[in-house]
């Protein structure tokens, strides 16, 4: 039997697409993202808009499948992660942030990841696959279904980040059809201001994401120089922080009023906190509309980094507000069940051996 499809991850064009090759009329491709995001029933035999004959001959060609929450976990200050099974025996964790007004979903791209930055555990932990569309937009069907709406009748997941195990640009298409999904007001309409992704820098596809999907762009800048960027995040040897500024330039560019980035920057002791990194970053920025959003680092088994001291994140952020940037630190949330950023790592089957390869160095470090 030939593979039924999985209708979930279709986005609007696809699920016309699917309906036309059917033979029938692409209209109800909205019928059917209604039925899949909006109420989330995922029987057809429910789905009573369609003909009898419709629903059954869906039925056999196609499904609506949606992967199975292996465990739910709610930290104190209300922060929630599901890890969610893929296929292949591996697993990847979604995390829900509730803040005043908003709740965001911080969702994943990849099984791991495929660079290395050595701050971060699902870079220390190998990479397995891309997860597809349906498996990325699952994430948000799933915290849709688990949390639903608040007395108001709104629904309470309001933000999206593209922040969790991943780099969202290295699975492009599968990430752009599912932030399609995410906006379509047929789907979940969140509009491009609450849907943001976040990259360590893939410069091509910054340009690419520009024509294809309008939403908020984040960069995980961490260093203003390229000597430490290269140490700390490899990439940056192939596309090192004056072609990423660029890049970030044409993506806001005839947009100004619209469009500012975000510059991410995760404070870690003694490595990138000092005031003159602080100095070069302003300088970095000076010409790009930003928003700087310090991160306290959150450490994880068998890393060697510490964060900054809360005194030293405070004056590097003065520091930068006093030459005019804007500036947040990251509230770090959901520690008490591992949930906060750069500590979600899932359950990967390693095919590059990374982890394995990196504990030998360890020891070897260890034993000099
Ligand atoms: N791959 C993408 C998005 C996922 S990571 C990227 O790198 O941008 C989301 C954010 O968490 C990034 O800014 C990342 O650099 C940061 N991060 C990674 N590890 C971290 C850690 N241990 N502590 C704090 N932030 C971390
Ligand atoms: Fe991958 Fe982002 Fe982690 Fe770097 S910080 S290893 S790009 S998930």
């Amino acid at each position: 039997m030939t593979e039924r499809t999985n209708l979930l991850g279709l986005d609007l064009q696809g699920l016309e697409a699917f309906f036309v090759e059917l033979g029938e009329k692409p209209f109800r491709a909205r019928q059917l993202l209604q039925w899949i995001h909006k109420y989330r029933v995922t029987d057809f035999a429910e789905m009573t808009n369609l003909s009898k004959v419709l629903r059954e001959k869906l039925q056999q060609v196609s499904e609506v499948r949606v992967p199975e929450v292996l465990q739910e976990h709610v930290s104190r200050d209300g922060t929630r992660k599901w890890i969610i099974k893929m296929d292949g025996g591996n697993a990847i964790e979604a995390v829900f942030i509730p803040e005043g007004g908003r709740g965001t979903l911080c969702v994943s791209s990849q099984v791991g990841c495929a660079l290395t930055c050595t701050f971060c555990s699902t870079g220390q932990q190998g990479f397995n696959r891309n997860l597809d569309a349906a498996e990325i937009v699952a994430q948000l069907w799933i915290a849709n279904e688990a949390l639903g709406k608040d007395p108001k009748g709104n629904r309470v997941v309001t933000n999206v980040v593209m922040m969790g195990m991943g780099e969202p640009l290295a699975n492009y298409n599968n990430v752009v059809t599912a932030m399609n999904l995410m906006r379509d007001d047929f789907g979940y309409g969140i509009s491009w201001r609450r849907l943001t992704l976040s990259t360590s820098g893939m410069v091509p596809m910054i340009d690419k994401l520009r024509e294809d999907c309008h939403v908020s762009l984040a960069i995980s800048l961490h260093a203003a120089n390229d000597k430490l960027r290269d140490e700390i995040i490899p990439l940056n040897q192939k596309y090192p922080i004056a072609d990423l500024l660029a890049a970030c330039k044409r993506y806001v560019a005839g947009d100004q009023k619209r469009r500012h980035i975000t510059v991410e920057y995760v404070m870690l002791d003694g490595i990138n906190d000092a005031l003159e990194d602080a100095r070069d970053l302003d300088r970095l920025l000076k010409d790009l509309p930003t928003k700087i959003n310090l991160i306290p680092f959150n450490p994880f088994p068998g890393t060697d980094y510490k964060c900054s001291s809360r005194k030293q994140i405070e004056r590097f952020k003065q520091y930068l507000i006093d030459k005019g940037q804007v500036v947040t630190v990251r509230k770090t949330r959901g520690d008490d069940i591992v949930a906060a950023c750069g500590q979600l790592a899932g359950e990967v089957q390693d095919k590059s051996r990374r982890a394995e390869r990196l504990a030998k160095q360890r020891e070897v470090v260890f034993h000099q």
